[in-house]
């Protein structure tokens, strides 16, 4: 259930600036982050997630590989998620630098167990299964984090803000369950980082694009509907034996390339209709598909601030969709809603940033 909600499940607080006056969302901001303060504490390890060893300050670990982040910066700010959606509680703009990280592994780890992915020398031919193992390591570690941060939140939120605690105790019990597919898809990458098998994971998608797409995002995506509309994960099966099958997603640009990726673990078969149906689509229409997919299901992109002010706003419509969601009631709506709500028929009215039309021009790169 991982991409429907916001980093920290922040998402159900979109809205608040409409019914709460200036004073209130001031003091609202303020108990608020106090609140989270607390539960970033609270969740806080004493050891390094990948080698155990005790570890006083953690890496800002990057989800996305810098170098992307870095051609499509302008002076050192991205757009993101806040920036379409107004969230009062996040900031607006965020630096390279704080963009989408977290922090469970210690600096030497992160130095070394993602080196080979996050050098965009080589992405001349198509990753190696070690590239993809760290990817996927690293999609499973990122979250893991933002449960086990949302934990600390929902207690803390419980115990001090009111936040009904039947609530807490269903988001508990759903954290669970999710929790214990990330640490097992987490400890089957560490694995074949360290001892690559050719079919450890089974790419679906590989798209090179001759020019620098202005938009960046690295995660794995839990995808309710295929292109006709047949569901693929049912979010709101809660039986234990049910589980979702994430798919992971690169979209990546470079100097003057991007590439697209879609690759899943060995075995996972979820996925197989999806792109049975999207290979059979014109290259313009996938890449439509893969527009709407990142805005659609998830959080954790960041843009070029150079995108016009009407592009962006024509593209938040389809950026609220995994906020609402959270607004769905999962006891009364059920799939059905979800996957009318997630319908693919809205990716011919938005702009297709992935398209040339959008591309960042090298010749206006900062020296
Ligand atoms: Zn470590």
């Amino acid at each position: 259930m991982d991409n429907i909600t916001m980093p920290v499940d922040l998402g159900k607080f979109a809205g608040v600036k409409d019914f709460l006056t200036q004073e209130e969302l001031i003091k609202y901001k303020k108990t608020f982050s106090k609140t989270y303060k607390a539960s970033q504490q609270k969740s806080k390890r004493t050891h390094c997630y990948y080698c155990n060893e005790l570890c006083n300050s953690f890496c800002n670990s990057h989800t996305i590989p810098a170098f992307c982040l870095k051609y499509i910066a302008t002076n050192g700010k991205l757009f993101h998620m806040n920036t379409m959606v107004d969230i009062p509680l996040l900031k607006k703009d965020k630096g390279v630098n704080e963009a989408g990280t977290f922090h469970i592994i210690c600096r030497d780890c992160d130095s070394k167990i993602f080196q080979d992915y996050e050098n965009e020398n080589n992405y001349d031919k198509k990753p190696t299964t070690k590239m993809l193992a760290q990817i996927a390591m690293k999609n499973s570690l990122k979250l893991i984090s933002k449960r086990e941060l949302e934990d600390a939140l929902y207690d803390e939120m419980t115990s001090k803000l009111g936040f009904p605690s039947s609530i807490g105790n269903f988001k508990h019990m759903v954290n669970e369950m999710d929790l214990k597919e990330y640490i097992f898809a987490y400890n089957k990458a560490k694995k074949s980082t360290l001892k690559p098998f050719d079919g450890d994971y089974y790419i679906y998608t590989y798209i090179e694009l001759p020019y620098r797409i202005p938009i960046a995002f690295q995660g794995s995506v839990s995808l309710i509907c295929d292109l006709e509309g047949k569901v693929i994960n049912n979010i709101y099966n809660y039986n234990a034996n049910y589980e979702i099958k994430n798919v992971h997603l690169c979209v990546f640009p470079f100097k003057s390339k991007s590439i697209i990726l879609f690759f899943v673990e060995n075995g996972n078969k979820r996925y197989s209709s999806f792109f049975k149906q999207f290979k059979k689509l014109s290259h313009k229409e996938q890449l439509k598909v893969v527009n709407y997919i990142i805005f659609a299901y998830t959080e954790d992109f960041f843009m070029s601030p150079e995108l016009s002010e009407d592009t962006i706003a024509k593209l938040t419509k389809t950026a609220c969709k995994s906020t609402d969601l959270v607004s769905l009631n999962p006891f009364t709506n059920g799939i059905d809603a979800a996957t009318e709500h997630f319908s693919y028929t809205e990716m011919n009215s938005i702009p297709n940033i992935l398209s040339e039309e959008y591309q960042i021009k090298e010749e206006n790169d900062e020296v």
